[in-house]
Formats: structure tokens, C-alpha cells, sequence
């Protein structure tokens, strides 16, 4: 017992946060800088101690949003009414340090196809970001294309970040598309399904909510795509 307890403490690290920002009325992105370099495969996530008022912390998992960096790394963050880690999150002070464990997750990039759709709503798009930006960033050759969705323009962030990707880098297209748009919204319309293409040759990853996460993955399963090449992971 005493053994676990120290091989558990030794996991846990430390990270001071550095700088936040609003990117919608309730999606916070937050950057910190970590004592060690955060050794992590894009796509993976921490689980971040949540130490509010409560008399017992709680461990809530985040996927690491930007590439790997020596000294710093990036979330993205929905705050979910009256959710203790998300609210925790947004209210800590600058310069002030998180604990957390990890990396975990085994939703990385599988360089067994040339061909990859990544599909997310939301902040499930926290985890392409991180990897579509080290593929695009190390020359990868592979045909990169997301499709991300969130229900109103209100909701909408990142896009320029991924349209000036997309402008640089031919391999990569991206469609972001909203399912409640206003009558003047130019852009694509409806559900993310709607504007995924079914292709033998491609690895399909998904990342979400849980009720879009196991709809998406039905559907494109029931295309005839085989299980290996549907990588996915939910938000709950
Ligand atoms: C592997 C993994 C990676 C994740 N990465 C991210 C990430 O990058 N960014 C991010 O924002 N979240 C991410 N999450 C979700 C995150 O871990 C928390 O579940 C989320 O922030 C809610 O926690 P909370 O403590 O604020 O809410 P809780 O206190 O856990 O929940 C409060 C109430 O809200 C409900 N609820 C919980 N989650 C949701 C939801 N998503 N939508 C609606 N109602 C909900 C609960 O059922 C409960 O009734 C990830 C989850 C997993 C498993």
C-alpha cells in the first residue's frame, strides 16, 4: 500500500498556468508552462486534480490541444453549468500551478493509411488540433481533412486558425459546418455526418460528446469502414 502511494505521488506533475482566453462565451483556452517537458503523443490527454472548496478532489480528464513543446502546452475548455472541473478551471488565478497525471489516451495518428478524416464537435476538436497541427507542421504527406461542427455561429472558434492551416498546406482541407445556422451563414449546413466522404483507404477519427461520438461511429461503420480504422474517443 505504502509502495502505491509513492509510485502513485511520483506520477503526479505540476504545471503554472501562464496565459487564458475566451474563444466563445463558454470555451476558454488555457496555456501552461510545465516543470518537466510534458512527454506526450498528439492526441492525448492529462487528468487535471481538481482542488476546489469540496472537502475531496476529483480528476478530470483534458485533451492537450497544441504540439509538443519543451516548456509549454495548451486546453481547451467547455464549461459545463454547474460542472466542477470546468468551473475550477476557468476561475484559477494566473500563475498559479495545477497537479495532473498522464499523458494517457490511445487516440493518436495511425500512420497505416495516407488518408485521414477527423471528425469533431466542439472541443472534441481539442485533440486534432493538437495532432493535425504536429503532422502539418512536421511535412507529413498524408491527405488530412476535419470536419467540425458546433450548433450555432456563437459557437464557432478556431476557424481561422484552421482556414490559414488549410491555405498553407494543400494536404489538408477543412470544413466547418453548423447545425442550427442563421439564414445570412454562407458556409456548410447540418450535422457533421452530412459532409464526411467514405473511402476504404482512410483512417476515420471521432471525438465529442458521447451521444455524437457513438452516432458517428455507427454510421460510418454501417458504410462498411472495418473497426480498425475507426479510432474514437467521448467527452461523456
Ligand atoms: C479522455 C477525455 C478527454 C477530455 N477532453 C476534454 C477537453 O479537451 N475539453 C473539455 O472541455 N472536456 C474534455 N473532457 C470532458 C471533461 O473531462 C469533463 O468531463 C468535463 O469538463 C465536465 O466536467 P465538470 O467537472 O465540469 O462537470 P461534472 O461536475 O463532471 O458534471 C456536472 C454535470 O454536468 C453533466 N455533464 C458532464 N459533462 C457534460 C457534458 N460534456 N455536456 C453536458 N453535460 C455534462 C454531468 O452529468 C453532471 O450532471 C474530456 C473527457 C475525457 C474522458
Amino acid at each position: 500500500m505504502v509502495v502505491l502511494c509513492y509510485v502513485f505521488a511520483m506520477q503526479i506533475q505540476k504545471a503554472k498556468l501562464i496565459e487564458r482566453k475566451n474563444l466563445t462565451e463558454n470555451i476558454f483556452e488555457l496555456k501552461f508552462s510545465s516543470e518537466k517537458t510534458l512527454n506526450f503523443t498528439p492526441g492525448q490527454f492529462i487528468n487535471i486534480k481538481i482542488e476546489d472548496a469540496k472537502n475531496f478532489p476529483c480528476f478530470r480528464a483534458y485533451s492537450i490541444s497544441s504540439m509538443i513543446d519543451e516548456k509549454t502546452f495548451e486546453l481547451c475548455i467547455k464549461i459545463i453549468p454547474n460542472g466542477r472541473g470546468s468551473n475550477w478551471l476557468k476561475n484559477i488565478e494566473l500563475n498559479s500551478e495545477i497537479n495532473f497525471l498522464g499523458p494517457y489516451g490511445k487516440l493518436i495518428f495511425k500512420n497505416n493509411n495516407s488518408s485521414h478524416i477527423f471528425i469533431a464537435t466542439s472541443v472534441g476538436v481539442a485533440p486534432f488540433k493538437s495532432i493535425i497541427e504536429h503532422e502539418l507542421n512536421n511535412n507529413s504527406k498524408n491527405n488530412i481533412e476535419l470536419i467540425m461542427g458546433v450548433r450555432f455561429e456563437k459557437d464557432i472558434f478556431y476557424m481561422n486558425e484552421f482556414n490559414s492551416l488549410a491555405d498553407s498546406n494543400s494536404n489538408f482541407k477543412f470544413t466547418l459546418t453548423i447545425s442550427r445556422p442563421e439564414k445570412l451563414w454562407k458556409g456548410a449546413k447540418g450535422r457533421v455526418n452530412k459532409h464526411i466522404k467514405i473511402n476504404k483507404n482512410t483512417q476515420y477519427y471521432v471525438c465529442g460528446s458521447k451521444a455524437v461520438v457513438n452516432d458517428v461511429v455507427r454510421w460510418i461503420k454501417e458504410k462498411g469502414i472495418p473497426e480498425e480504422q475507426i479510432n474514437f474517443e467521448n467527452f461523456g
